[in-house]
């Protein structure tokens, strides 16, 4: 054999420099290898270069040669795991190796070995090393691989573990989109069912009354519905809570007073009890608040059949060190009560005891996920206890900063001094209906307005006003040539002091919590979303101007 020194160089090799050579190559492959040998498919022969244990119990020296079919037989009964010994035998007959190295691909089997009891994990790697047409000269090498299946196996736990989540998630998405779909469909059809017949008895003025006032309750119910999913996407996606001064005992009483017509109509005894708070006011984010307690006891009243009870505490538990306080919220229902299955995963999304078509009741199981966000954003716990047919009690235990006494005579005081009949409204608006629906609106209330149909008219219009020309801006966000968010930062950045401090409430289809961040941080006062909720829009004009709002029900 000669030895290319490269440079067309070659060197003669004897017999011994041969046999040295093979056996470092030997030497070199074992670092990866247990055992190599050679076989003849022809001869039927085998020859062992490097032993492991298992091969020298067979065949106990190197160099060795013995039959191949004689071999395979006596190492696969003594060494192959059971279940694997089809796979192994199949694997080494000789034409199996012949085929598969005719696709000049290296060739592997994997199986398993007993040895004390303890399972391993081997791979046989066959490579053809003679002619490609008529194969016969093939190496094997035999090596373990329990790490590399450790880790197949680990991996396929893995992909099978997220292949579940997926799934699961796929078939949530699912039943929400047949639920949304069937429950948006439901106020859509009533919307247009009783708009037709609105239009064909324009001469009954009554029944238009009627047909309007079922349009206006089934868009209400749609808004609801999108109010919540957007709720609960905009939680996900928030930061942390801003805290503010609030009132407890007044968020109690508003959702109290909000769904106390709704109680009565089902005759029901709704009892509020805030006896417990010897700190009322407390620092916390009063929006999410609000939210938790709407979202348990509109339950309560929604799943409470006529005749019930449902009702709602705010107690003070425990005084903390450095001005903190534990507070329990308990709602507490004699309605029809949740199934021990069902409890498991009530706070899951789109979750719901019975589909709203067989209940009867318009919801898509985002309340209470709502709800549990809430708190854990809080920090708090929230827990409920039910039985079927006997009712529930929800509790939310929440850690909040007291604050020191809030003195609410004194800003109703103030208000009232400041009540002021009209208003000069600077309304900033794109879209024609939308301005057409709310000039009229206000115009109503007895504002002044003075529209814009885009930021710039408007920032041009407060940079031409007089200090005092303008009380209020309504404002919209999405608006071609200046949105809402760039004009109040330049309205916040102009010279006059009053102009700059004209206050500004957003008026905007974007309800995230990130937009109504985003307004706060480009000087917007409030961010109200649409459609326009007037009673809401009135009150917020009177905080923020402190000047009463003239309208027909004052
Ligand atoms: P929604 O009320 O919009 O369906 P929620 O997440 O608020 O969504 O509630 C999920 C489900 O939990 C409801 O559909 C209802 O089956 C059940 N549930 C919630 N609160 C009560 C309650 N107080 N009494 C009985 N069942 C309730």
């Amino acid at each position: 054999m000669k030895k290319n020194c490269g440079k067309g160089q070659s060197i003669e090799q004897g017999p011994a420099d041969r046999e040295q050579l093979r056996l470092k190559v030997i030497k070199a492959l074992s670092a990866d290898y247990e055992s190599i040998c050679s076989i003849d498919l022809e001869c039927d022969q085998i020859v062992f270069y490097c032993l492991s244990d298992r091969t020298s119990v067979i065949s106990d020296q190197c160099f060795q040669i013995c039959r191949f079919s004689w071999y395979i037989s006596e190492y696969a009964d003594t060494w192959v795991y059971p279940e694997d010994l089809e796979i192994f035998k199949n694997g080494v007959l000789p034409d199996s190796i012949r085929e598969n190295l005719m696709k000049d691909q290296p060739y592997y089997i994997h199986y398993r070995v007993l040895v004390n009891g303890e399972i391993q994990n081997l791979q046989l790697n066959f490579v053809n090393v003679g002619s490609q047409d008529h194969i016969s000269q093939v190496v094997l090498g035999c090596r373990r691989v329990d790490d590399e299946i450790r880790q197949q196996t680990e991996q396929k736990r893995m992909l099978e573990d997220a292949l579940e989540k997926a799934n699961l998630a796929i078939a949530a998405k699912n039943t929400f989109l047949s639920n949304i779909s069937h429950d948006m469909r439901t106020p859509l059809n009533a919307i247009f069912g009783f708009t037709s017949l609105a239009k064909l008895k324009l001469h009954d003025l009554n029944a238009v009354q009627s047909y309007l006032e079922q349009v206006e309750t089934a868009s209400r119910q749609l808004l609801d519905m999108i109010t919540e999913v957007l709720e609960i996407s905009a939680l996900s996606s928030a930061a942390g809570p801003a805290e503010v001064e609030c009132d407890l005992e007044e968020i109690v009483g508003e959702v109290y007073n909000f769904l106390l017509p709704q109680a009565q109509e089902k005759n029901l005894a709704f009892t509020m009890d805030c006896s417990g708070l010897r700190h009322s006011g407390v620092y916390a984010n009063q929006e999410n608040l609000k939210q938790l307690v709407l979202n348990l006891v509109n339950n309560a009243v929604t799943y409470t059949e006529p005749g019930g009870r449902v009702m709602l505490s705010f107690k003070e538990e425990d005084e903390l060190p450095n001005h903190y306080s534990v507070y329990n919220l308990v709602v507490e229902d004699t309605g029809i009560g949740i199934s021990e299955d069902f409890l498991e995963r009530i706070f899951d999304p789109f979750s719901r005891e019975k589909n709203s078509t067989l209940s009867g009741i318009h919801s898509i199981g985002l309340g209470l996920t709502i709800a549990k966000d809430i708190v854990d954003k809080m920090g708090g716990t929230i827990d409920v206890k039910s039985r079927v047919g006997e009712g529930s009690t929800f509790t939310a235990s929440l850690c909040f900063r007291v604050q020191p006494v809030y003195c609410q005579a004194d800003k109703e005081r103030d208000i009232a001094a400041s009540r002021q009949l009209s208003q000069r409204i600077l309304l900033v608006e794109d879209n024609e209906i939308n301005l057409e629906i709310e000039i009229e609106l206000l115009e109503n209330m007895g504002f002044i307005i003075d529209p814009a149909e885009n930021g710039k008219i408007a920032l041009e219009k407060i940079e031409r006003a007089a200090p005092g020309d303008y009380d209020l801006i309504i404002m919209d966000i999405q608006m071609p040539v200046m949105d809402g968010w760039q004009t109040s930062a330049a309205i916040r950045r102009l010279p006059d002091p009053v102009l700059s401090h004209i206050p500004i409430i957003a008026l905007s289809a974007n309800a995230l919590a990130s937009d109504i961040q985003k307004s706060k941080e480009n000087g917007i006062n409030v961010h109200l979303s649409k459609p326009m909720n007037l009673p809401v829009l009135l009150e917020t004009i009177e905080e923020i101007t402190g000047k009463h709002c003239f309208s027909d029900n004052n």
